[in-house]
């Protein structure tokens, strides 16, 4: 018959901080970080941690906007409707010459059946 004993010990880990390795001499609970700076840092984080769980179950932080300011803005733009004769004639001169504008691709030159609504509207 053949005893047989496996054992296991920490030969190191990384620092919970940093992430430095930090060797287990053996002696002792294995450590966690390398320095007191990092200790202190985790021993921090996890304070504030706790604190942050603790105040949002209390409600005490928000988790939404207690206020908020939605500005609108509304443009409108409205052309003048020509009153004189002379403005008419501008404004019909620029009809004329979009419906003979051949050159104007999807210009009303090339719809003729808008033409016949122009028409009835005039
Ligand atoms: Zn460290």
């Amino acid at each position: 018959m053949v005893e047989r004993t496996v054992t296991e010990r920490s030969a190191g880990r990384d620092c919970a901080w940093c992430g430095t390795w930090i060797v287990h001499t053996g002696k002792g609970r294995p450590r966690r970080t390398c320095s007191k700076a990092c200790r202190n840092r985790v021993s921090e984080l996890k304070t504030a941690s706790a604190r942050l769980d603790r105040d949002l179950a209390a409600g005490r932080i928000p988790t939404q906007p207690r206020r908020e300011v939605v500005e609108r803005t509304v443009t409108e733009i409205r052309e003048a409707v020509p009153t004189r004769a002379g403005e008419w004639e501008t404004l019909l001169e620029e009809l004329a010459r979009q419906l003979l504008d051949v050159d104007a691709k999807r210009g009303l030159a090339h719809r003729p059946y808008d033409h016949a609504r122009i028409y009835h509207a005039l």
